[in-house]
């Protein structure tokens, strides 16, 4: 399957739809999820165009990893998170539904996870826990 370079990630890459943001750099970019599954939900992806983890370059999964880790470091730190759940979807049939590679951390325990993609979380509260993130990094 071909790259599709209008979505919704891509979008936000190229600065034509808001996210809200905590890190980023050269190479990735993380914001907060509008549809979180718990709390303090966020998305890491790194900016070179691929689908899923299978098709993304090691050397771009092996630096995409360490934002992970840093992000998840400022979670812990900034809201006070006593767990983290990192969960990667490749291909639709793991469930994945925006065709850009990335990473999802969530602060909350495998048995406690909200639904996936399903409800759009307050954006105040989403504003306010991506400060707390921010501030921890
Ligand atoms: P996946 O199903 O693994 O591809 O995850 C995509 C994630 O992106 C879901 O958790 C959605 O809630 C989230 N999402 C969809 N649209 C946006 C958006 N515009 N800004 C932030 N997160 C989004």
């Amino acid at each position: 399957m071909a790259y599709d370079d209008q979505n919704i990630f891509a979008r936000i890459l190229r600065g034509e739809l808001p996210a809200i943001k905590v890190y980023e750099d050269d190479k990735v970019l993380a914001f907060m999820d509008i549809m979180p599954q718990a709390e303090g939900h966020t998305l890491i992806i790194p900016k070179t165009p691929a689908i899923t983890l299978l098709d993304l370059p090691g050397e771009d999964a092996a630096y995409t990893i360490q934002i992970v880790q840093k992000i998840a470091k400022a979670i812990e730190k900034g809201l006070g998170a006593k767990g983290i759940v990192l969960m990667q979807l490749s291909g639709a049939s793991a469930g994945q539904t925006v065709p850009h590679v990335h990473f999802h951390l969530i602060p909350s325990s495998v048995h406690e996870l909200g639904k996936h993609a399903a409800t759009m979380g307050d954006t105040d509260k989403i504003k306010a826990q991506a400060e707390k993130i921010k501030s921890a990094l």
